[in-house]
């Protein structure tokens, strides 16, 4: 099968080789005989055609590229949040995660507008917030895991109440440094402060992500044939008990 993925603005969102987790997918989908054909989303795109897209991507970026792309691709908030409507999967990483809320006011306090898709809002602090960070999550009732990752910001993301959030922060700050809440989930939509790049260290994210972009293309939910993650484990682990080390929140 031939997954399709928009990738929103690759030229300026890539902070932290976030594009490796691209990579990821596209390896672990062609392990199981899948192709992921990669389309760059940027300020040209007229529109997104309703449907065509199995799966946004998004990375981070400083303030400046954010400012840089953040009207251009709050034009084109209609076409992704129908896309997440109608069963696409999401991954907005930082930056990216910023601007998929409702506004992001950045350090100078200028006042970003977003996209709208996840009901959340971002408000630069005074500290950045910078370390390992290890989250719980619950994607899927019963199915608990553990993420992995790095965190570096000086927003502080607020969710709107009744948002769900990605996972509840075991050490390091998340989205606020307070709630104990990282991250949101909108449907099959994710962000996440997570760096590191997030699915290298993360496989198992990388296969829901994956599952649910096909879901959206067949309709019907396939479970991916498991792979060894040996050296997926062990960089896990190592990332983990960093954050560990690190020691609490906030
Ligand atoms: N500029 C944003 C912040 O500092 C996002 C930074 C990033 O993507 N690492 O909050």
């Amino acid at each position: 099968m031939k997954i399709v993925v928009g990738h929103l603005f690759p030229d300026y969102l890539n902070i932290y080789a976030d594009r490796g987790n691209i990579a990821v997918l596209a390896r672990r989908a062609a392990w199981r005989g899948h192709e992921l054909e990669v389309r760059a989303l940027g300020a040209g795109s007229a529109g997104l055609p309703p449907g065509e897209h199995d799966l946004f991507y998004i990375g981070g970026g400083q303030d400046r590229e954010q400012e840089l792309i953040a009207p251009a691709l709050a034009a084109l908030g209609d076409g992704l949040r129908a896309g997440v409507e109608g069963g696409a999967a999401l991954l907005g990483v930082c930056g990216g995660y910023q601007l998929l809320g409702r506004s992001y006011r950045d350090q100078s306090g200028d006042e970003l507008p977003g996209v709208g898709l996840f009901p959340l809002r971002t408000v630069a602090g005074e500290r950045r917030m910078i370390g390992d960070v290890l989250l719980e999550c619950e994607l899927e009732p019963g199915e608990r895991r553990t993420l992995a990752g790095f965190e570096n910001h000086a927003g502080r993301t607020h969710l709107d109440e009744g948002a769900e959030p990605l996972g509840r922060v075991l050490a390091g700050f998340g989205n606020d440094g307070e709630s104990g809440f990282e991250g949101c989930r909108a449907g099959r939509a994710i962000g996440t402060y997570l760096h590191g790049p997030l699915l290298p260290r993360n496989p198992w994210l990388a296969d829901w992500l994956l599952a649910q972009a096909i879901a959206h293309q067949t309709g019907e939910f396939v479970e991916l044939e498991p792979l060894a993650d040996d050296l997926e484990a062990e960089a896990h682990g190592v990332s983990a008990e960093r954050a560990r080390s690190r020691g609490g929140r906030y």
